[in-house]
């Protein structure tokens, strides 16, 4: 080894932002990177909005944004506060009105565009609510919607002429709890209008690409793009936005910032690529369990084999494997064979299993 060699693993070093503050979540500053993902039921339906929020907090996630298009939908901001731990953002388009009731209604964030939220005097309006709420607020540019007067100036420098005219406005009212995201479709777009504002802002930086796509095209795209910026130290909080259940948004989110070292290592899936053997659906067993233990801090491994082709020899290195056989599941726990159970019992048995490893 030559002399002055680093020993160990090489570290992102992040670069420094200001801390902000939403609900009870530190953003920015030394705080950890946190991980976003927003409803997609129909916000105004209190039940499914609920259901869907919650499962995205055992999953781990750390802000829950809803879509706030209508006034019935400012109700269910109040039944999202009472009811999660994590913070919850509004998001808003359009109507600045709905943006000063969201914040009223005790959301920890608002979301707004300032392309089209209405023009300065409704931008104001908005702020001093937010002012007044002790709330978080996030520029949220897009590419597809950079106002007007930017737009001839090319998507990147459009974006970043929208994000400083709206900051000097915001923060000369005397709002500074301020996050910025500006979302291109493209990933070099987006790579290149953070690496910018980064340049230029202090304030903490969401990031994410806008319509990625898919569950596997918007993974992979969301994955450079972030997975570049991160790994220049760029990025304070991120949403990985996925066509699919926002639960695997989390999963992804959390994927790609251990990936990078910028998160605790967490649980990992393996599975086996199935094929005519497997005696069960390992595919759906698996996302079943990646589910389950999405939200877990620590590193814990669980197998899941469809045969005994492979499937004790993954399994005993596992923490937890479930392995096809003979119409059965049988369970290795930490390198032994511990039982044979039913297929219809793997569940239990994996929440019992959880449930001690948190005890
Ligand atoms: S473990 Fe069995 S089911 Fe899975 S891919 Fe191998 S042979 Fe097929």
């Amino acid at each position: 080894m030559r002399k002055n060699e680093k020993i160990g693993p090489v570290k992102v070093q992040r670069k420094h932002t200001r801390e902000v503050t939403l609900g009870s979540l530190k953003v920015g500053g030394r705080a950890p990177i946190s991980v976003q993902s927003m409803t997609n039921t129909v916000t105004s339906d209190i039940n499914s909005t609920l259901r869907q929020a919650k499962r995205l907090e055992s999953a781990g996630c750390e802000v829950v944004r809803v879509s706030i298009p209508d006034e019935m939908s400012v109700e269910t901001i109040k039944v999202l506060v009472s009811s999660l731990r994590v913070p919850v953002v509004a998001d808003i388009h359009f109507h600045y009105r709905l943006a000063i009731d969201a914040v009223k209604a005790g959301a920890h964030g608002i979301r707004i565009n300032p392309g089209n939220i209405g023009g300065k005097k409704k931008l104001k309006e908005v702020v001093l609510a937010v002012m007044d709420a002790g709330a978080c607020l996030r520029i949220g540019v897009n590419s597809g919607s950079v106002e007007k007067r930017y737009r001839n100036l090319g998507i990147v420098e459009g974006m970043l002429a929208s994000v400083e005219s709206s900051l000097e406005l915001i923060t000369s009212l005397g709002l500074t709890n301020v996050k910025i995201s500006a979302k291109a479709s493209g990933v070099m777009d987006t790579i290149e209008v953070y690496r910018k504002l980064s340049e230029k802002v202090d304030y903490p930086l969401h990031l994410g690409v806008t319509e990625a796509g898919t569950r596997f095209s918007g993974g992979i795209r969301s994955a450079v793009a972030l997975g570049i910026l991160l790994s220049e130290g760029i990025g304070d909080t991120l949403r990985v936005s996925l066509a699919a259940d926002p639960v695997l948004e989390v999963i992804a989110g959390f994927e790609i910032l251990r990936s990078l070292g910028l998160r605790e290592p967490g649980p990992t899936v393996i599975a086996c690529p199935t094929c005519a053997r497997a005696e069960f659906d390992v595919v759906k067993m698996a996302e079943e369990v990646e589910e389950m233990i999405s939200g877990f801090r620590v590193p814990v491994k669980i197998a899941v084999m469809g045969c005994v082709v492979n499937g004790p020899g993954e399994a005993l290195h596992a923490d937890l494997g479930f392995v096809g056989s003979s119409g059965k599941v049988v369970v290795y726990e930490k390198g032994f064979k511990k039982s044979v159970i039913n297929f219809d019992d793997w569940q239990r048995y994996l929440r019992t299993f959880l449930d001690q490893l948190q005890e």
